[in-house]
């Protein structure tokens, strides 16, 4: 589209007015485009779930997989969350979706053990509205117990923002998903919000350190100050930490010398499909590979 918009733009003599009125529209024709699709892609089997291994910094060893959802639209192909999430929340129908997901990815990761791969921590990222979805508890215990997959190895990640908004609910709800042995991750750790005086407050397990402050982390001592903070607290706090998009040798030998509990990244591997996880997991340990 944007390629469509230059060249209408150019066509016009270069008019950079049009250029952007152009790309303007074309945002909005694909936004109600995608909206209008979003409503009949579930029952349509358009959404597919990719999975990005985390990686246990001691043993080198896989241990957990991100579930990342992609939509395969039939005529714009794969969208991004990031581009079809906030549609799917404005339009509630992020709670269908949502219950697809954790149902989706539970169901894999038990028939990842039944097919003798090494048990593997699953997690799932939860939206605001289905946080603030009433039966949400009753809903995750129903689908744990059709997948037959044990809460422990079920990781729910959550954002900050999501964390504050009705705090007293949001704590609730989280104790009944621990109780049933559910594990909770704050996501973006670090670009949310000010206070950090809910980590004491909200029954939580791990932190995942956003990429933001691991794509810093460079040679220099400065930028590493934040990160070497916040896994220094998240020991402190019995929290496990595990770091986001971690892209480079530099990256990854700085966070093992601050012990950084696990990694996840494109480093070690970029979301990947049920059959490029399958080969992954045959391979040997990344300590044996690199
Ligand atoms: P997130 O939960 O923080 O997921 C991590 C994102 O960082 C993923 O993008 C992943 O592909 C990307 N990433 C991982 N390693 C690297 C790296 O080394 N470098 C860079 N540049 N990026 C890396 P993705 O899959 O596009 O997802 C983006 C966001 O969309 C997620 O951020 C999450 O907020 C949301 N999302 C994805 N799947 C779901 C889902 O099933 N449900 C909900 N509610 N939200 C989802
Ligand atoms: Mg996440
Ligand atoms: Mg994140
Ligand atoms: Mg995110």
């Amino acid at each position: 589209h944007a390629d469509i918009a230059m060249y209408r733009a150019k066509e016009q003599g270069r008019n950079n007015y049009q250029f952007y009125a152009c790309e303007m529209e074309d945002a909005i024709v694909r936004r109600a485009v995608l909206e209008n699709g979003i409503r009949k892609a579930l029952e349509r089997n358009e959404f597919i779930l990719y999975y990005q291994p985390q990686i246990d910094l001691e043993t080198k060893k896989i241990v957990g997989l991100e579930a990342l959802v992609r939509w395969i639209h039939p005529e714009h192909g794969l969208i991004s969350p990031v581009e079809f999430i906030p549609i799917a929340e404005e339009t509630g129908l992020i709670v269908p979706i949502g219950e697809w997901i954790l149902q989706t990815a539970c169901e894999q990761a038990k028939l990842w053990q039944v097919q003798g791969f090494p048990k593997l921590r699953i997690s799932v990222n939860l939206s605001a509205r289905q946080v603030q979805q009433k039966n949400l508890v009753e809903k995750i215990s129903s689908i744990l117990q059709t997948s037959e997959l044990e809460p422990e190895l079920l990781e729910l990640e959550i954002t900050e923002s999501i964390a504050m908004y009705n705090e007293e609910y949001v704590i609730n709800k989280l104790l009944s998903l621990k109780k049933i042995g559910i594990k909770i991750a704050i996501d973006d750790f670090g670009t949310g919000y000010s206070s950090l005086n809910y980590l004491n407050k909200f029954p939580i397990d791990t932190l995942k350190i956003d990429r933001s402050f691991v794509n810093q982390i460079k040679n220099t001592t400065d930028n590493q100050e934040i990160i070497t903070t916040i896994i220094v607290m998240a020991r402190n706090l019995k929290l496990k930490v595990i770091a986001e998009g971690v892209e480079t040798v530099e990256q990854l030998r700085f966070l093992e010398e601050q012990q950084c509990n696990e990694v996840q990244g494109f480093y070690f591997s970029k979301p990947l499909t049920v059959e490029g996880i399958q080969a992954l997991l045959k391979q040997p340990t990344w300590e044996e590979n690199n």
